[in-house]
C-alpha cells in the first residue's frame, strides 16, 4: 500500500491547484482576484523560461527538453504497427500552452451543443461562448465572437507567405468555402491561422495570466512542487501533499482543491489519491478511497499525418530557417521580435469532411510553408530542399483509450495506452486525410508551385498503401483528453459544475474532463474551461 510519512510543513489556504497549466494559470489569475482569498498554485516544473518558449519558432527545440518536458510515451500501439507515439507535454509554469504549436483554434459550435445534450448544462455553445471571448485579445475582435480584452494574447501573422496563399487558393478552388476568421462564427473553410502571440512572443498562460497578477501576496506559486496525494476525509478533501526540494508538504484547503494537472496528470493524481476504479488501484497497491471507474478511461486524441512536398526554390522558409540566414533572423528577433522565428510553424488551416454525408466538418488540414524532421538524435532538421508540409488530423476519433497508474509512486509515469484506429470508422477517416492533402496540392495554384511528393512519395498509392503509410507513419497533433470526463452515467468523473463525483471539495478543471474531444486544436477550449470553472467555484462559494 501507498504510505507517505507525515508533511513536515502544513500551511492552510482557500484552495489549492495542481498544476500551472493552460488550465491552472487561469484558475489561480481568477480566484486570487479577490484578495480575501488565499491561493496555493502548484507546479511540478520550473518557474523559469528557457529563452526558445518565448521564441516562436523555437517549439522544435522544445519537443524534448527535459528540464520542461514530461516526454511520455503511449505502451506499443497494436494498429500502428505496434509503435510507441511520443507524447511531449509541459513540465513548467504554463505547462503544455508553454511548449506548443501555438494555434489558436476553438472547435466547432456543434462539439459544445454536444457536450450540454450529453446531460451537461451550461455548456452549450452560447454558453461557452463569452468564456472564450474573455480570455483572449484578439486583432480580429471586430464581431460578437472574438475577444477584445482578455489576458491571452492572440493574433495573426504581420505577413502571409506567398506558398501560403496558394494553399488557400487551392482549396478555395476545389471548393473549400474561404473563412476569414477560424475562431469566428464558424470554423469550416479554409483560412489563415492565428496563434497565441503578442508583440512576436509566445503568449503562454504563464505569461497571459500569471505575469500580470504574480505580486497579489494571496496568491502562492510554487514551481518545483510535485502534487503526490490528494488528502480524502469523510468523503471531501481537505488538502494535497506535495514535495518541493526534497520536502514533503501539505497544503491544507478551507475551501477547494482543484486538480488542473493535465489528461495524464489529472487522472494520476486522483489514482494516486485513492480514487478511480478499485480493482485496479488495489493492482496496484493505493488504497480506494473512492471508487469511481470513469478515472483514466475515455482518453481520446488527434492522430495526425504528414505529408511533405518540395517546391519551386524561393517557394519555402526552409532556406531562411537554416544556416547563416536561421542566426542572422536570430538576430533580427532578439532586436524587434520580427521575422520567422515570431511565428508559428502552422500558418494556414482548413477544416473538410471525410465524406458530404459527414454533418459537421471531421478532418483539420494544417499547412506549414516549411518541411523538418527529427533526426535519430531527435533534433529537429529543416529539409535540405525547398519544402511544404501538410499536417491532417481526424478530429472526432471515434477509438478510446486509458491511463493507468504502473505503480503508487507518483514519480512513475502512468501507462498511456491511446487505442488508436481500434474503431473501424477512424480508418476510413485516416485515409480521407491524405486523399484531401493530395486534392489541394494538385490543385492551382499550389500544383504550379510542387515540384514532387517527398513523403508519402507517389509509390504509396492504393487505399492499403496509403493505409500502411498511416500505420507506421502517423503521429499524434498532441490533444489527449477525457480522461476525468464530464458527464452522468457511471463513467462520468465529474458533474456538468466539474465536481469530483462522491467526493465533496474536489473539482478537476482541464482538458482532461472534455467528454468528447473538441474538434480542433485544445488550448484555447482549456482556457476556456478553466475561466467557466472560475466563475462556477465563486457562484458556487458565494451560495454555500
Ligand atoms: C508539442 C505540442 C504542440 C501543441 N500544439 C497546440 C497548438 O498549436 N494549439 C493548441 O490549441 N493546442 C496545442 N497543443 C495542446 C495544448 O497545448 C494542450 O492540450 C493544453 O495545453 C492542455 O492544457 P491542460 O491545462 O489540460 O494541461 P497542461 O497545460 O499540460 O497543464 C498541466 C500542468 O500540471 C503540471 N502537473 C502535472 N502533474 C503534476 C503534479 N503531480 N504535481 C504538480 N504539477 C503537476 C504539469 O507540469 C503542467 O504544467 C499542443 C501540445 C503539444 C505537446
Amino acid at each position: 500500500m501507498s504510505s507517505l510519512p507525515a508533511a513536515v510543513e502544513h500551511r492552510d489556504f482557500d484552495y489549492v491547484i495542481v498544476g500551472a497549466g493552460s488550465a491552472g494559470c487561469v484558475l489561480a489569475n481568477r480566484l486570487s482576484a479577490d484578495s480575501s482569498i488565499a491561493v496555493l498554485l502548484l507546479e511540478a516544473g520550473p518557474d523559469r523560461e528557457p529563452f526558445w518558449v518565448r521564441a516562436p519558432a523555437g517549439v522544435g527545440n522544445l519537443f524534448f527538453d527535459e528540464r520542461i518536458n514530461w516526454k511520455f510515451s503511449t505502451e506499443p500501439e497494436e494498429r500502428l504497427a505496434g509503435r510507441r507515439l511520443y507524447w511531449p507535454r509541459g513540465k513548467i509554469i504554463g505547462g503544455t500552452s508553454a511548449i506548443n504549436g501555438m494555434v489558436y483554434a476553438r472547435g466547432f459550435a456543434a462539439d459544445y451543443d454536444h457536450w450540454r445534450d450529453l446531460g451537461n448544462p451550461g455548456w452549450g455553445f452560447t454558453d461557452v461562448l463569452p468564456y472564450f471571448r474573455r480570455s483572449e485579445t484578439s486583432d480580429l475582435a471586430t464581431d460578437g465572437y472574438r475577444g477584445c480584452d482578455g489576458p491571452l494574447r492572440v493574433s495573426s501573422p504581420r505577413q502571409q507567405h506567398p506558398t501560403t496563399d496558394a494553399f488557400v487558393r487551392a482549396a478555395v478552388d476545389i471548393g473549400v468555402p474561404p473563412n476569414p476568421d477560424i475562431a469566428g462564427a464558424t470554423q469550416e473553410g479554409v483560412g489563415y491561422l492565428q496563434h497565441t502571440i503578442g508583440d512576436g512572443i509566445r503568449s503562454s498562460t504563464a505569461r497571459a495570466y500569471i505575469a500580470p497578477v504574480r505580486h497579489r501576496p494571496n496568491l502562492t506559486i510554487a514551481c518545483g512542487s510535485m502534487a503526490a496525494k490528494v488528502r480524502v476525509k469523510d468523503g471531501r478533501a481537505v488538502g494535497v501533499d506535495y514535495v518541493c526540494d526534497g520536502v514533503l508538504c501539505f497544503g491544507r484547503v478551507r475551501r477547494e482543491v482543484i486538480v488542473s494537472a493535465g489528461a495524464i496528470g489529472s487522472p494520476q493524481l486522483l489514482m494516486l489519491s485513492g480514487i478511480g476504479p478499485p480493482e485496479h488501484l488495489d493492482r496496484v497497491g493505493v488504497r480506494p478511497v473512492h471508487a469511481l471507474p470513469g478515472v483514466g478511461a475515455n482518453l481520446q486524441d488527434h492522430l495526425a499525418i504528414s505529408a511533405d512536398y518540395e517546391v519551386r526554390d524561393g517557394m519555402s522558409l526552409n532556406h531562411s530557417l537554416s544556416g547563416w540566414r536561421r542566426l542572422m533572423h536570430g538576430a533580427g528577433y532578439l532586436l524587434n521580435q520580427r521575422g520567422p522565428l515570431s511565428v508559428g510553424p502552422s500558418h494556414a488551416v482548413a477544416f473538410v469532411r471525410s465524406d458530404p454525408g459527414v454533418s459537421v466538418p471531421d478532418i483539420q488540414l494544417s499547412f506549414r510553408p516549411l518541411s523538418f524532421a527529427f533526426d535519430s538524435r531527435s533534433k529537429l532538421r529543416i529539409h535540405p530542399f525547398a519544402g511544404v508540409q501538410f499536417v491532417s488530423a481526424m478530429l472526432r476519433p471515434q477509438s478510446r483509450g486509458q491511463i493507468a497508474l504502473r505503480s503508487s509512486d507518483p514519480n512513475v509515469p502512468p501507462l498511456i495506452r491511446a487505442n488508436y484506429l481500434t474503431a473501424p470508422d477512424d480508418e476510413r477517416v485516416m485515409l480521407a486525410t491524405l486523399n484531401w492533402i493530395r486534392r489541394i496540392a494538385s490543385s492551382r495554384p499550389l500544383a504550379d508551385i510542387v515540384v514532387r511528393e517527398h513523403l508519402p512519395g507517389l509509390r504509396v498509392h492504393s487505399d492499403e498503401e496509403i493505409m500502411n503509410f498511416v500505420r507506421r507513419n502517423s503521429q499524434t497533433l498532441f490533444h489527449p483528453a477525457g480522461t476525468c470526463s464530464m458527464g452522468t452515467g457511471p463513467m462520468a468523473v465529474v458533474d456538468g459544475r466539474l465536481r469530483v463525483r462522491g467526493v465533496q471539495a474536489l473539482r478537476v478543471a482541464d482538458a482532461s474532463i472534455m467528454p468528447t474531444i473538441a474538434s480542433g486544436n485544445i488550448n484555447a477550449p482549456t482556457i476556456m474551461i478553466a475561466e467557466k470553472a472560475a466563475d462556477m467555484i465563486l457562484e458556487d462559494a458565494r451560495r454555500s
